[in-house]
């Protein structure tokens, strides 16, 4: 976004407005992080703001500051329609398609607000007026705290906001090992953590709150693993009688898809989740290297998300969707069969 498009929003924020925030469906740490990053410093700018998510997002995210005064569209619709429809601002943060908000996506269609994206998904919509988007950046979080220092008011993040968007950019970075982690990211790390992070107790409330269940599922997702072409490829799933078995809670199977990547000559991992609620197989699609996972699960399977990390979903049942897979990767093993 250019100097211009920042001093515009600057002066759009130089007086209290009404604003509404809203992160993706199934919000995760970055989702989740920047919303309540970027919620407190609008609060200290004076603003009158409400974070809404289209549903719950998981325990493990339940202490970040702010977060109580979180709504939820799903058990709040009315007051959160009426909330979105008076809106002046309207920031959505982590997404790119307005779909991506579920049940929220015609309401903010038809919000006269003026919408603000900030976001670092590839292929962003154009439905708003000022679209801040950077590939490059590891997280929204990151991009978060870039916006609050283009408007110049860096000075304003305490160590309540730095804990929020430090969250999201552990978790969107894998805890700082995935590639698009700069220098400059680092760089904030050592700033959040200046302003009193205190990154080893994050890391605990955000990780080690597992539940046995939990770990049950990583152990059944490890042993039904199956490995293709030289371990280039790996894939796993879990049953909806796996979730039911262990006590399945939201973000219990969060993660797991990334344990695939841990494989000697990995360069493709998925996980399938069958989600008998929705009806749908979600899947996860990660991968190292130059293989793109976001074109991989635009064409193949209605997602999409970055080039090493997306998700996608399936209409048919887990076996089915797992046939698909496979001889779509079949159709493109030449890709895998150097490895
Ligand atoms: P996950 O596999 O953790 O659900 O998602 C991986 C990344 O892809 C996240 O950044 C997530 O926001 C994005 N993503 C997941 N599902 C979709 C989808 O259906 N469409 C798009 N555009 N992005 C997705
Ligand atoms: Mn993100």
């Amino acid at each position: 976004m250019k100097t211009k498009e920042f001093k515009e929003i600057g002066n759009l924020l130089s007086n209290s407005k009404k604003i509404v925030i809203v992160p993706h469906k199934n919000p995760d740490g970055d989702a989740i992080g920047s919303s309540l990053g970027m919620y407190q410093f609008l609060k200290k700018l004076q603003h009158k703001v409400v974070v809404i998510v289209p549903n719950d997002y998981p325990d493990f995210l339940k202490w970040i500051p702010g977060q109580k005064e979180i709504m939820n569209f799903e058990t709040e619709e009315n007051l959160c329609k009426k909330l979105i429809a008076e809106a002046e601002i309207i920031f959505t943060l982590d997404f790119n398609a307005l779909h991506r908000a579920g049940k929220m996506e015609s309401p903010l269609e038809q919000a006269k607000g003026i919408k603000i994206i900030i976001d670092h998904h590839q292929n962003p919509e154009n439905y708003a007026k000022f679209t801040y988007s950077d590939v490059n950046m590891c997280s929204t979080c990151e991009m978060v705290y870039h916006f609050i220092d283009h408007l110049g008011k860096k000075k304003l993040i305490d160590q309540s906001i730095a804990e929020a968007l430090y969250t999201g950019i552990m978790t969107d970075t894998a805890s700082f090992r995935f590639p698009l982690t700069t220098s400059k990211t680092h760089e904030i790390i050592g700033y959040f953590m200046n302003l009193g992070v205190n990154h080893a107790q994050v890391h605990s409330k955000v990780y080690d709150t597992k539940s046995q269940g939990s770990l049950q599922l990583l152990g059944t997702a490890l042993s039904n693993m199956k490995c293709l072409y030289n371990n280039a490829v790996a894939y796993t799933f879990l049953t909806e009688k796996d979730l039911r078995d262990n006590d399945y809670k939201k973000g219990d199977t969060e993660g797991i898809v990334n344990y695939g990547l841990s494989l000697k000559g990995v360069q493709f991992a998925v996980i399938f989740i069958e989600n008998k609620k929705e009806n749908i197989i979600k899947i996860s699609f990660r991968s190292k290297g130059k293989y793109d996972v976001n074109k991989f699960a635009r064409k193949y399977f209605d997602g999409g998300g970055h080039i090493n990390a997306a998700g996608g979903r399936s209409d048919v049942s887990l076996q089915k969707t797992i046939t698909r897979f496979l001889s779509i990767i079949a159709e493109n093993k030449s890709t895998f069969q150097n490895c």
